[in-house]
């Protein structure tokens, strides 16, 4: 897509530091890392959502993403655990609406976190849970 930026990484458009790269999937360095060797892998086909990738193309990201999960943890990058994160929407924190997947490793006190809502120590009760689930479930 014309003014994808990873799109223009994917073309050539753009620079990036290449990780990984095969027919369909590329991975380099995210220019603003989190913690070093904080890597983004991105399907070459331009999709915003991953609800509207190919379940192939779901499948080997995952797999693309454990290949650099273990190159990292092989390597001298300081990393005790790293996590995947992938941002589907806006509301998520998706800013690059290009499907990307985000390995980022991490170390205790790094900084990164999750943080929580209010009110989150509160545990449902199963009734609500069974109710939730069946909203989703129905929609499976
Ligand atoms: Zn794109």
């Amino acid at each position: 897509m014309k003014d994808c930026i990873f799109c223009k990484i994917i073309n050539g458009e753009l620079p990036c530091s290449k990780v990984y790269e095969d027919d369909d999937f590329l991975a380099f360095m995210d220019i603003q890392p989190v913690n070093k060797g904080h890597v983004l892998v991105i399907p070459k086909i331009h999709k915003e959502s991953i609800v509207d990738l190919d379940d192939n193309l779901v499948k080997k990201l995952i797999i693309v993403g454990n290949k650099i999960n273990k190159a990292i943890r092989k390597s001298d990058i300081k990393s005790d655990g790293v996590n995947f994160f992938l941002a589907d929407g806006e509301a998520a924190g998706q800013e690059v609406f290009h499907v990307h997947l985000h390995l980022i490793p991490r170390f205790e006190k790094d900084g990164f976190g999750f943080t929580f809502p209010e009110g989150y120590v509160d545990k449902p009760e199963r009734d609500e849970l069974e109710q939730i689930a069946q909203k989703i479930k129905s929609n499976v």
